[in-house]
């Protein structure tokens, strides 16, 4: 059969007869204790226990099978691991290749959680962490050493929404360090928009929390990694006791199903509001990876396939205290709240020392306050009429 695309697999991956039993869906299977029903059977399980026998919860069930199943399909490895959350993904996948004496090279533009990882906890155990820039390149080559072991990627960068090139990265990184292990935070491509693996990259994590589950109401964490890093982080997730429960399991292959349509939507209404306000006076600048202002937009060009929803601008000023709050508490269908990637608009504000705090040896290039969007399944004109009477509010 020739290569399916995209919108086919979601809707597929992971619908083997032994999850599904009959039904469409996979079963929702809850269990702590699995049965065995001899001592062959308990010995077959126990010996195949770590590639898809059912041996104890904590190994997982058809519920978490199905999923992982779907995951590498989707995003092309050997494995997936399943965390409670995002945050869960990013520092177990991290400690799974740390030692003591390591060193740890990630990009100033990640998570803040995930940089408080590193500089709070991997500290605490003597692996240091070093800072590039998003736009680093190749030029990565030059900060990679003997003792780098781990390479942390994320593109866009949070919040400011730099690309990376990461072929180039990659080559660098492998020409001076081949043991190294590359990981890439891939929420915002939702692994859809992005083939990391394709690209060189060993292990791609999603906070699922976002696109993957896509109604915020469930968090889970995924790890996909290519053959060469599943042994390890497959055990090293175990030893942690790194679980999810089998009905967020379920919720996640669900929002699969539909995945590949609300990316669609996302995106469209997502350009189309961003192209509005960089024609505002009041904006500086727009960040979004599919407008060529945006750093690293080339690089989006030839290696993205779309864009989601979640961009950010800069206001022309930095709004005060007042003003902020006046343009904040006004709108009627952004609504303030942490997360995203759910089917609903939202709206945060960052001033411009709050960002610069969290980026370590790096610089911001400006002053004004930052506002960053996820553009959700309203309809573009509604939101369009929200964000117009936001911005009249602080003219
Ligand atoms: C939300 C988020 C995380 C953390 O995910 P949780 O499920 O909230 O723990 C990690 N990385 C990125 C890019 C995120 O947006």
């Amino acid at each position: 059969m020739t290569k399916k695309h995209i919108e086919t697999t979601l809707v597929n991956a992971g619908r083997d007869t032994r999850y599904t039993q009959g039904s469409v869906n996979s079963v929702i299977q809850r269990a702590s204790s699995l049965v065995f029903k001899s001592v062959a059977a308990k010995k077959h399980a126990t010996a195949n226990r770590a590639n898809g026998e059912l041996f104890y919860g904590r190994r997982g069930t058809l519920t978490h099978f199905s999923l992982q199943e779907a995951m590498c399909e989707l995003e092309g490895g050997a494995g997936c691991a399943l965390f409670p959350c995002g945050a869960a993904a990013v520092a177990n996948t991290i400690l799974a290749f740390v030692q003591q004496g390591d060193r740890v090279l990630m990009t100033n533009t990640a998570y803040e959680p995930s940089q408080d990882f590193c500089t709070k906890i991997l500290a605490k155990m003597g692996v240091s962490t070093d800072w590039f820039d998003p736009l680093i390149g190749e030029e990565i080559a030059g900060m990679v050493s003997a003792d780098t072991r781990v390479v942390f990627l994320e593109s866009p960068g949070s919040i400011t929404m730099e690309v990376h090139d990461v072929p180039a990265i990659v080559r660098a990184v492998r020409s001076k360090a081949p043991d190294a292990i590359i990981i890439i935070d891939n929420t915002w491509s939702a692994g859809v928009l992005f083939k990391a693996l394709e690209h060189g990259v060993d292990i791609s994590i999603q906070a699922g929390t976002k696109y993957l589950v896509g109604h915020s109401d469930a968090m889970i964490g995924t790890a996909v990694a290519n053959a060469r890093c599943w042994d390890q982080l497959r055990e090293n997730a175990y030893l942690m006791g790194q679980m999810v429960d089998a009905d967020t399991a379920y919720v996640t292959s669900r929002g699969l199903r539909t995945l590949a349509v609300r990316l669609r939507q996302h995106e469209e209404s997502s350009i189309a509001i961003a192209q509005w306000l960089a024609q505002q006076p009041q904006v500086a600048r727009v960040n979004h990876p599919a407008l060529p202002q945006n750093s690293g937009h080339e690089f989006y060009k030839r290696d993205f396939t779309g864009s989601s929803g979640l961009f950010s601008f800069v206001l022309n000023k930095r709004l005060n205290d007042d003003e902020l709050a006046h343009f904040l508490d006004n709108f009627t269908l952004f609504t303030m709240a942490y997360s995203w990637g759910g089917f609903e608009s939202l709206i945060l504000a960052n001033q411009p020392e709050e960002l610069a705090a969290i980026r370590p040896q790096g610089q911001l290039n400006f002053s004004g306050t930052l506002v960053r969007l996820h553009v959700g399944l309203e309809n573009v004109e509604d939101l369009l009429a929200d964000l117009a009477a936001g911005l009249a509010r602080i003219a």
